[in-house]
């Protein structure tokens, strides 16, 4: 496990020590409402265990993490009364993660109720095929070879 490097609201809902709403738990995995949801219903996939970002957590546990979200996914959106869902990580403070304490957002949605993910990105420019090409090789090349990646660094 990494510990955590500062006070982590997550810890404290998972040790007890904070109200917290609880729909699903395991030995492993633990799934809460989310405080300020986007819609009701918005539900926080969670490790027991402290892990920032999706790259430090153990692979068994990631799958872990995955398969508890497909399991609740088709439950929370009938009991939200919704007809779909966004299912959201954000990674690291620069792509909007607040808590750094690894989660998975599960967003009942609903037509017309506000919330969006914008992508494709409004006034992005589609680059042309050789940019794409050159990324995917850059990629593809990387995972070939670990040592150029800095990459995964759990199994
Ligand atoms: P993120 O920006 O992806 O890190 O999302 C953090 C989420 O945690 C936000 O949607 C918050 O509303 C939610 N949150 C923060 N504190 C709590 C808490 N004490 N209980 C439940 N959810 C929380
Ligand atoms: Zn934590």
């Amino acid at each position: 496990m990494k510990p955590s490097t500062g006070h982590c609201i997550f810890c404290d809902l998972i040790r007890g020590a904070a109200e917290v709403s609880i729909c699903y738990e395991d030995a492993t995995a633990i799934a809460f409402l989310d405080i300020q949801p986007v819609n009701p219903g918005h539900v926080l996939v969670v490790p027991r265990e402290h892990y920032e970002v999706l790259q430090d957590i153990p692979g068994d546990v990631g799958a872990h993490l995955y398969q508890a979200a497909v399991k609740l996914i088709p439950v929370v959106q009938t009991a939200a009364g919704a007809t779909d869902m966004n299912i959201v990580v954000n990674s690291g403070a620069a792509a909007g993660q607040n808590v750094m304490h690894y989660h998975i957002h599960l967003i009942p949605r609903k037509a017309g109720d506000g919330f969006d993910v914008p992508l494709p990105f409004p006034g992005s420019p589609m680059p042309h095929r050789q940019q794409l090409d050159a990324m995917a090789a850059r990629i593809g090349g990387m995972l070939r070879d670990p040592l150029r990646s800095g990459g995964k660094k759990n199994g």
